[in-house]
């Protein structure tokens, strides 16, 4: 199923990324689906809900986890869409979903997520390659529309960031472009700390070969990358790890920010 064109109409907090226009019913539907944000139910409710089974990936690696239906619909407007609105899909009937085209471990941290478990984003407490760990999961969490996993996903990468003292640079723009999130806040993030990076620690990026590779293959990000560090010599701004409040963001959902 494609649920694209059903994502026009969101909106993203970020000041850089215009808000893309509502094009047909399809968005609307799910605009006003994104609008109406349903109450995170309880534990009764969610566990007295039917289980769906969602099958992510491709044979040999397919694999189908039982989640509670109050769960992936009170969170993700995709699986909202999916079960509860859209009476023509057949999912609804079924309580069945193919993710055929998404990882199968991405979907685990969804879940591991939406059960809140307290190791839901451990991975990426135990990795040096922040960007790259969170690409997957980030990408399923817009593809399903659960904001508040993208928000989370972020504050934690920023978070990361920081304490490791670890910077952006173009080999992870590139690999969050191949993820196609130019739209996302992670992108925005991701440019607006390179810029800042070339300009404030230029040093860094210079011992680093791999990140002259990346702009040498990739005439397009290195066009981006010049022009937002143009941007940064005339207006400035902080270390984007250390920004505060709610920042790179998406509240489309109506959801309060929680910082
Ligand atoms: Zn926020």
């Amino acid at each position: 199923m494609d649920l694209k064109s059903m994502l026009e109409g969101r909106k993203i907090s970020s000041p850089l990324v215009a808000p893309i226009k509502e094009g047909n019913t399809q968005g609307k539907a799910m605009s006003e689906a994104n609008a109406r944000k349903r109450k995170a139910p309880s534990a009764t409710e969610f566990t007295l809900s039917p289980m769906i089974a969602v099958t992510v990936g491709k044979e040999p690696n397919q694999v189908t986890r039982l989640v509670h239906k109050e769960l992936l619909t009170a969170h993700s407007a995709y699986f909202n869409a999916c079960l509860n609105r859209v009476s023509s899909w057949k999912e609804g009937e079924e309580n069945k979903v193919l993710l055929e085209e998404d990882d199968p471990e991405a979907f685990n941290v969804v879940v591991s997520w939406l059960y809140k478990e307290s190791t839901a984003l451990a991975f990426l407490d135990s990795t040096d390659s922040l960007t790259y760990s969170m690409v997957g999961p980030y990408k399923l969490a817009d593809k399903l529309m659960i904001p508040e996993l993208k928000n989370a996903l972020i504050d934690r990468l920023r978070q990361k960031l920081k304490v490791r003292d670890r910077l952006m640079g173009p080999d992870q723009l590139k690999k969050i472009r191949q993820a196609d999130l130019l739209h996302s806040s992670l992108y925005e993030f991701s440019i607006r700390q390179f810029a800042w990076t070339y300009c404030k620690l230029p040093k860094i990026l210079y011992q680093q070969k791999e990140q002259d590779d990346a702009l040498d293959a990739d005439l397009e990000l290195a066009r981006e990358c010049l022009s937002m560090t143009q941007k940064f010599l005339v207006d400035g701004w902080e270390d984007p790890r250390m920004e505060k409040g709610c920042v790179y963001h998406d509240h489309s959902d109506g959801s309060e920010c929680p910082k």
